[in-house]
């Protein structure tokens, strides 16, 4: 089912909350809501669900207006970041509370609702522990539950919000690819809400970028990760380097540091801010040309496939940091308090003034 969002404003007493927001997901997707804590995803999410309503916009599902419907009308499924399971109630029987608690005419038989728990509890790979409790599972596994009850009602939309939020960054990991997958098996339209970037990245077919209750970009992750229509979504997207300067007749000027912008052929003597990936940095031990950057290495952390280098810009003091692979790192030989020479294969520019941040 395609959901639309039209027009959607939201205010609480006098804080505008959500601004207009325009948005379509289409049937199938798994669309990301990314974006700092306070920038509107849970609000936008419960406007989704029926939970809360909009002042002024509409909530269209499959092309019907559902926005006076109530959320047990809309049909969705929800997962929270502490989805409260039953705790005196197993596994099994978690999963099938919404499918028991129908009014008679609507109720599966014993033998369906056995039947689905059970495609369920295999489509979570969970079916060993049916008869466990949620005390005897791990934050994860309680998680996949949560899910999986969701699920058992057959909802036409599936809302997360911070779904693995709680859980530590090894677990998150692989509960986000397990949930990728689970999507390409069983495509539900899902809406996932999120405060991590690399998450949203990692899951989503598309990711809609909040902030301040205003949609900054839309697109897929290598759109909107290689294509940041303004600094905040870069800013929010990766770690970065920036750099103060200006730009003038297609040339950006960051100290002696010249490099050729064509999409600023016309710009004349703007103030500029430039930013560049630590992954998007070649380092030599000799200089190459008028694009190098000369710094020193202040420090080195090379632990795991990736090495991190923190390093200063001779010129000014800039911060830089780079990450450059093991390989390199080792063909180099590179010691703290080196002089090297720093030059970023892909950097963006923007002129501060185009944006209101
Ligand atoms: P997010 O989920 O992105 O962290 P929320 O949608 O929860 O953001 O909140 C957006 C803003 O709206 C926040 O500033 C929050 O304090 C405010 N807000 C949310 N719900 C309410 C409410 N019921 N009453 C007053 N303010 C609220
Ligand atoms: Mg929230």
């Amino acid at each position: 089912m395609s959901i639309e969002i039209s027009n959607v404003t939201k205010t609480f007493d006098s804080f505008q909350a959500l601004k207009d927001i325009n948005l379509t997901i289409n049937t199938g997707e798994l669309v990301a809501l990314l974006g700092p804590s306070g920038s509107g995803k849970t609000t936008l999410l419960r406007i989704i669900a029926g939970l809360e309503t909009p002042d002024q916009g509409n909530i269209i599902f499959d092309g019907e207006d559902n926005t006076e419907k109530s959320a047990q009308d809309r049909k969705v499924g929800f997962v929270f970041q502490h989805y409260a399971l039953f705790k005196h109630m197993t596994v099994f029987e978690n999963i099938a509370f919404g499918l028991k608690v129908r009014p008679s005419k609507h109720r599966p038989s014993k033998e369906a609702i056995q039947q689905k728990v059970q495609e369920l509890l295999s489509l979570v790979k969970m079916e060993e522990l049916a008869k466990r409790y949620p005390a005897q599972l791990s934050g994860g596994q309680r998680q996949r539950i949560a899910l999986a009850r969701a699920l058992a009602v057959e909802p036409r939309v599936l809302l997360l919000d911070e779904p693995f939020g709680a859980l530590d960054a090894k677990v998150r990991k692989d509960l986000r690819r397990w949930l990728r997958k689970l999507h390409d098996e069983y495509p539900i339209t899902s809406v996932f809400v999120t405060h991590d970037q690399e998450e949203a990245l990692d899951v989503a077919d598309r990711i809609v970028i909040l902030n301040q209750g205003k949609i900054e970009q839309i697109g897929t992750p290598e759109e909107v990760y290689d294509n940041p229509v303004n600094p905040f979504v870069y800013h929010f997207l990766g770690n970065f380097n920036l750099f103060h300067g200006r730009v003038h007749n297609g040339k950006v000027e960051l100290g002696s540091l010249k490099l050729d912008v064509p999409e600023h052929a016309g710009t004349k003597n703007k103030e500029i801010v430039s930013f560049f990936r630590p992954h998007d940095i070649d380092i030599s031990l000799e200089a190459g040309g008028r694009d190098d950057i000369e710094a020193e290495i202040l420090f080195i952390r090379a632990v795991g496939p990736i090495v991190n280098l923190e390093l200063k810009r001779l010129e000014n003091g800039d911060y830089i940091e780079a990450e450059i692979s093991k390989e390199v790192y080792r063909k180099l030989d590179l010691k703290e308090k080196q002089k090297v020479y720093v030059k970023p294969r892909d950097f963006k520019v923007f002129i501060p003034e185009d944006y209101v941040i």
